[in-house]
């Protein structure tokens, strides 16, 4: 298996689950403190299974890094400001 096919797999066992919990109802419940996660948080990533808080930090700092990731993306696709007036 090449290393994509690998993060595929990991990736539609992640949906699996996600559907699983769908059917339990369980789906947007942190897993450790069975909370309603944030919906910020499940904006973000659908497929989360924890709370912010439950994160660790190394966790948390993946987590940030792939947020502000998104967001220059993101501001990288408008338009910026013209320099000419
Ligand atoms: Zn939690």
């Amino acid at each position: 298996m090449s290393p994509s096919d690998t993060h595929l797999s990991a990736l539609l066992g992640q949906v699996d689950s996600a559907l699983e919990r769908m059917d339990k109802g369980t789906y947007g419940l942190c897993e450790t403190c069975r909370e309603p996660m944030e919906p910020d948080r499940l904006l973000a990533d659908p497929l989360a299974r924890y709370c912010l808080e439950d994160l660790t930090q190394d966790e948390q700092r993946a987590l940030e890094e792939d947020l502000e990731l998104a967001r220059r993306i993101q501001s990288g696709l408008l338009p910026g400001p013209s320099l000419r007036a």
